[in-house]
């Protein structure tokens, strides 16, 4: 297999964290096998539950095993799971990942899940949504798992799996999706089940505002789809927002099958967590696109779990980024009087 980065000095980190968000995102697809949609009860999480702790368990494991000293700020930690309350949970829990990590019992999934409960910057560290978009995976829709590798405050190392992302975005899921990169090293792409080959891919080159196609949330509490509805107006454009869950919406732009990824933010309150982007953003860029807050900033990975500095999300091939900026400026898209 042509690995690309099988002389970089990350070859070992790419080694486990693919190996690692490989078998988690089996996890996930065995877990949501499971579900019998007609048998759910509406309220019922607990199969994103079990496979949540589950991916992240199995994430924190195998980084534990090679890396470590580095710390990882994950989405989850054990302690919901470990009240008596939640005992099934645990048992459900322990059995999933047993599946796939020799010598797996509570205590020990416990302790994976806990590896993964960091929360301040340091010098080298990673992030992990071990799923994300919960609600996609419900829906049996898009979710990702994703994990990214922070030094100095740069990223320099993502892996984004897809599950539920097939080769195109219309066509089937098949085998899912991962998409892999290092920094300086391009964005690649391979399916998440098997030994397929990794492909490079590259954000779109389309430059013709009114030609934009533009993803965004699913869930209209994490991202105004009204403004996004204004903007599109006053850039004329003619195709409808392709609403999905999760990062799979950077691989989206990444793999040049849209030309943005619009988070608009709807109050001034909200920050992004890095867990949320981290992975997503390597990924684009390194396709060649660009990503900023709608203020225009760039992200800034060093301030903890949160991206403090930064409000809302804009994502894009990177020739239609200044007249996406101007546009949403000129409408305040934004800008809030508190
Ligand atoms: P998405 O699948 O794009 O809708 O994003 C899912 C992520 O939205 C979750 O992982 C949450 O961390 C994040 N989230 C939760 N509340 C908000 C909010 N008010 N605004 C933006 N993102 C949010
Ligand atoms: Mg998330």
């Amino acid at each position: 297999m042509p690995a690309f980065w099988k002389n970089h000095a990350l070859a070992s980190e790419m080694d486990t964290a693919l190996a690692a968000v490989r078998r988690a995102g089996l996890l996930c697809r065995e877990v949501q096998a499971e579900i019998d949609p007609g048998a759910l009860a509406k309220d019922d999480k607990s199969p994103v539950t079990v496979a949540d702790f589950g991916s992240q368990a199995i994430i924190c494991q195998a980084l534990g095993e090679v890396f470590t000293s580095d710390p990882v700020i994950g989405e989850e930690d054990a302690a919901v799971l470990q009240e008596p309350d939640n005992a099934a949970m645990l048992e459900r829990v322990v059995a999933h990942v047993g599946a796939h990590v020799a010598g797996s019992n509570a205590q020990r999934v416990c302790r994976w899940i806990d590896r993964g409960s960091a929360k301040e910057f340091s010098d080298r560290f990673w992030t992990l949504d071990p799923i994300d978009g919960t609600k996609g995976f419900l829906r049996g829709q898009q979710y990702a798992i994703a994990l990214a590798l922070i030094i100095d405050g740069q990223l320099e190392l993502a892996v984004l799996g897809c599950p539920n992302l097939g080769p195109t975005l219309a066509g089937e899921r098949g085998d899912g999706t991962i998409l892999a990169a290092i920094r300086g090293c391009g964005t690649w792409q391979m399916p998440l089940v098997g030994e397929g080959q990794p492909v490079q891919v590259k954000v779109s080159t389309q430059s013709e505002a009114s030609q934009i196609r533009f993803c965004e949330s699913v869930e209209a509490a994490h991202s105004a789809h009204g403004d996004s509805a204004r903007l599109a107006a006053k850039l004329d454009i003619g195709a409808e927002p392709a609403r999905l869950d999760s990062q799979a919406k950077y691989a989206v732009v990444a793999r040049g099958e849209a030309e943005a990824y619009l988070r608009l933010p709807r109050d001034n309150k909200y920050r992004e967590k890095i867990w949320d982007h981290g992975a997503g953003v390597l990924c684009v860029t390194e396709a060649g696109g660009r990503v900023t807050d709608v203020p225009g900033t760039d992200l800034d990975f060093t301030l903890g779990y949160r991206l403090e500095n930064n409000l809302g999300v804009v994502v894009s091939n990177g020739p239609q980024h200044e007249s996406l900026l101007q546009a949403m400026a000129e409408l305040g898209i934004g800008r809030f009087d508190d």
